[in-house]
């Protein structure tokens, strides 16, 4: 398979150059050339596949110029490593737990498949590949797990200090070995800079074999897709269509199930659950895609003023607002709504819900009063240990996995700079 960019469909490119560029040169985002609806054979024996067998049969066409079967096979048991289990509230209501990876939240499907890709990719160059990569919280505690150990990757990773919660700063500096974290005094918007700047930067680009990891790296989006098939077959009944609904902020995963529709799986509708950053909700219904700045609310992760995989669902319904938004609906949701739907998923089906994952259930139960109650399977996107600050308020004291507890005791290494871009130019530069 080879990929275009949404800015250009006549040019194509391969999938090495897709993934360890992540962007194309003229701005755009990478999209598969087609994408092929999985056989009929797939879907007579769904109900019998792991997640890996799914994993692998979903990303065979994405992968199949550049691995052969049996290395596509190690890509998908070595990357989905862990379950993606679907809890039943009632008849109509399901939630899919996406947080049984190493960081706790969906984030690390795609960052553990994106590492296991680009780790067999530099195999074959000579030198180093190094991860340069901004975080404002989830995403560098994904990728840092996600590429821990790597052979012939290294990760950088820049966090502002002081504006990441003290457990996710203890995701991205304890890990050591081939990840090193940089404390920034300044913004994540700061970070941002600095990274792109670092990108178009010619001395840094002669010393090291740059890349980013961020989520439009369309070896991020590809996996995403694996547990909508996995969701489908929890629930299925006959082959009735399901719904999903999906917590939003980026949008990657909303793109990852237009994969999934497209690849055969039967959705109904997906359904786009946001905060007050409702810039994707108010283009459904109006047909005028204006973004904002965005607003900081309690389900963080979805605090997104421009999505950048906009442009990808636009491209994947030719720029047609009346086809996407038969197929997408949108709801919004304020922070007091979110935490009262803590509350009450927590009263009324015993069940533990985040933060992002309340902003799906509110989207979910509306959806049903507005369309009556097809099957509809909730994304849960984190554990809700991720949020105590918002959690505890509401429910009393949490209990932290094990994997997120003992966090709490390990030494935090972090380097402290600036947000002066030549001391870190210098710093990158004189590691040599
Ligand atoms: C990143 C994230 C989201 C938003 O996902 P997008 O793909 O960016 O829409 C939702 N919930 C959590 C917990 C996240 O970490």
């Amino acid at each position: 398979m080879k990929y275009y960019s949404t800015k250009n469909k006549d040019h194509f490119v391969d999938l090495r150059t897709a993934v360890l560029k992540s962007l194309p040169p003229d701005n755009g985002l990478y999209m598969p050339e087609q994408i092929n609806p999985l056989s009929k054979n797939f879907f007579t024996y769904l109900d019998k596949m792991s997640l890996q067998d799914i994993a692998y049969e979903a990303c065979r066409q994405f992968l199949d110029e550049d691995f052969s079967g049996a290395q596509i096979a190690d890509i998908a048991n070595e990357a989905i490593n862990f379950a993606a289990p679907v809890v039943t509230l009632n008849d109509h209501l399901s939630i899919q737990e996406l947080w049984h990876g190493p960081s706790l939240a969906f984030k690390d499907f795609g960052a553990r498949f994106m590492a296991n890709i680009m780790g067999r990719l530099v195999a074959d160059e000579d030198r180093k590949l190094t991860i340069l990569v901004a975080t404002s919280g989830d995403t560098g505690g994904a990728v840092a797990a996600g590429f821990l150990g790597v052979e012939g990757v290294e990760v950088i990773i820049l966090y502002p200090k002081g504006k990441v919660s003290p457990l996710q700063e203890k995701q991205l500096t304890t890990l050591g070995q081939n990840i090193t974290a940089l404390e920034v005094d300044g913004t994540f918007d700061d970070c941002q800079t600095m990274v792109k700047t670092a990108f178009l930067d010619q001395e840094i680009n002669d010393q090291y074999l740059l890349s980013s990891a961020n989520s439009i790296n369309i070896a991020r989006l590809i996996p995403q897709s694996f547990y909508y098939f996995e969701g489908y077959k929890e629930v299925m009944d006959g082959d009735t269509p399901v719904n999903f609904c999906i917590p939003s902020g980026n949008f990657g995963n909303l793109t990852a199930g237009i994969l999934a529709m497209r690849m055969g799986l039967p959705i109904n509708r997906l359904i786009a659950a946001t905060n007050v950053n409702d810039v994707v909700p108010r283009y459904l219904n109006s047909g005028s895609y204006d973004p904002v700045e965005s607003v900081q609310t309690v389900s963080n992760a979805m605090d997104v003023g421009n999505p950048s995989n906009f442009r990808r669902i636009e491209n994947l319904f030719d720029h047609s607002w009346s086809s996407i938004k038969d197929v997408i609906l949108g709801y919004r949701y304020t922070d007091e709504e979110t935490c009262a739907a803590v509350k009450e998923v927590n009263d009324q089906h015993n069940y533990m819900i985040d933060p992002h994952g309340a902003v799906g259930y509110l989207a979910a139960q509306e959806y049903a009063q507005d369309h009556g109650g097809q099957k509809t399977v909730i994304l849960e996107t984190a554990h809700p240990a991720k949020f105590l600050p918002v959690m505890e308020p509401i429910l009393g004291k949490i209990d932290v996995p094990d994997r997120l507890a003992v966090l709490s005791d390990k030494e935090k290494s972090a380097i402290s700079i600036s947000t002066d871009f030549d001391p870190f130019k210098g710093w990158l530069l004189s590691r040599g």
